[in-house]
């Protein structure tokens, strides 16, 4: 242990651990505020970052950060199960989407303009530690880095699973695909389509159409356990032929995305002692019922860095999140757990039931307690009722 580096000030105010969409995003945040302009950041990051290994969607009713570098928004979603289909006017709402690559390398350029505040360096840290005057971080290769403050977005590692808690994952695969004829209306992204078969779990397709003839289209399942490769492919071919009608010769793959993001209510803390934060999925950003993170990711950021300016510290209380909407997470998490068919209908009368907008301010958690009560009136009260006796039990349901 460098305990040099312990005693005397740290050499770095912030120190951003992984440079992903958490790391960078914060690191943008920081770069863009003025009274932190005199700080020393360092980015410790294993990767090259040179990869479009993601594309990042999210509604929005307000410009942000990276609004320069969408690469599409589009102004109206679709909704689609056997029983209820309506496409919906965002009003104030538009629905954008970022490709990783032009992410990663924006800030980049952003934070390369500033040499004085940034050091990037590429390393993978082993060990973090709070000592008596910040942090201290050790890397796979031994070189010793010391901070005022961490900010940690390595993946979290959930090592057990108790029974108290739900265990999802939000996986799919996306075929980016070029067709030979009109078949994509670029005008609409289809938000869930969930007309195929639910295999007692909830399962959709969602499509990004980025021109008549080119899209995104994603085989999507919120449930436990990944499935074969082979299984969301087919269900994307059934999407292409069947529902849009195109023959195998009609369409190319350009381009695939495969990921799986947890969806737990496994407490995922936000703070580690006195000066270390969590960021992005490690801090519980993913949201539990749905994976959306990006927007949460930005919020948090924008939270730390307004109190790094005003204050010299992070807040208190890093993320800000209320306790209701957590409760609500469970309890739909629970629903997904003990009867995954069940999801497709609690969406459905969601969206056959409320204005889109008030859907998507509650699951920005941003609703009030008369419009939770209104989501709460509008879906069937029998499968939150016994998943809220789970949580009284302090049990998480288990399959039907
Ligand atoms: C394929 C995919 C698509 C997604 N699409 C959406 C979407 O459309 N909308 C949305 O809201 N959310 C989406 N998400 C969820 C979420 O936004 C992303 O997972 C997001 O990247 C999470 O940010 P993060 O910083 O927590 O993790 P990452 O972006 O994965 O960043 C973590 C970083 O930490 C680095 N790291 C790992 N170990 C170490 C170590 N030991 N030391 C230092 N660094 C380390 C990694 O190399 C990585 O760069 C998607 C997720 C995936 C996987």
């Amino acid at each position: 242990m460098n305990t040099a580096a312990s005693l005397s000030a740290p050499a770095y105010d912030y120190l951003l651990v992984g440079g992903g969409a958490a790391g960078l995003s914060l690191a943008y945040h920081l770069a863009q505020e003025p009274r932190l302009a005199g700080k020393r950041v360092l980015l410790i990051e294993p990767e090259a970052k040179d990869q479009n290994d993601r594309t990042w969607s999210f509604w929005a009713d307000e410009p942000g950060l990276f609004d320069a570098i969408a690469t599409h928004e589009w102004h109206a979603i679709a909704f689609r199960s056997p029983s209820f289909e309506r496409t919906f006017n965002l009003k104030k709402y538009t629905y954008r989407t970022l490709r990783g690559l032009d992410f990663y390398q924006f800030v980049h350029r952003a934070l390369g303009v500033r040499p004085a505040q940034f050091t990037l360096v590429r390393a993978e840290v082993a060990d973090l530690v709070n000592t008596s005057t910040g942090v201290e971080a050790r890397t796979t290769t031994g070189q010793v880095f010391a901070a005022r403050y961490a900010f940690d977005s390595r993946p979290p590692a959930i090592t057990t699973q108790p029974a108290t808690y739900r265990y999802l994952l939000q996986h799919f695969v996306g075929w980016e695909v070029e067709t030979t004829r009109d078949v994509f209306d670029p005008q609409a992204m289809e938000f869930m389509d969930f007309r195929g078969a639910q295999h007692h779990e909830a399962r959709f397709i969602y499509v990004l159409p980025y021109s008549p003839r080119r899209a995104l289209v994603e085989y999507t399942l919120f449930s436990a356990t990944p499935l074969a490769k082979a299984a969301y492919e087919a269900a994307i071919v059934e999407y292409l032929q069947h529902t849009l009608g195109l023959s195998a010769s009609e369409y190319q793959v350009t381009a695939e995305e495969v990921g799986a993001i947890p969806m737990t209510d496994h407490p995922l803390p936000a703070r580690v002692g006195a000066h270390i934060i969590n960021l992005g999925t490690r801090a519980g950003r993913a949201k539990p019922s749905t994976g959306y993170a990006f927007q949460r990711i930005q919020a948090q950021s924008a939270r730390l860095a307004q109190a790094l300016a005003t204050t010299g510290h992070p807040p208190a209380d890093p993320t800000g999140d209320k306790w209701q909407f957590h409760l609500f997470d469970t309890l739909l998490l629970d629903i997904m757990q003990r009867r995954g068919e069940q999801t497709r209908d609690i969406f459905t009368q969601l969206f056959q039931r409320n204005p889109v907008e008030r859907i998507f301010q509650f699951l920005d958690e941003k609703t009030s307690w008369t419009d939770n009560l209104r989501i709460m009136n509008s879906v069937s009260a029998w499968p939150f009722l016994r998943s809220i006796g789970q949580l009284v039990r302090g049990r998480a349901s288990q399959r039907e």
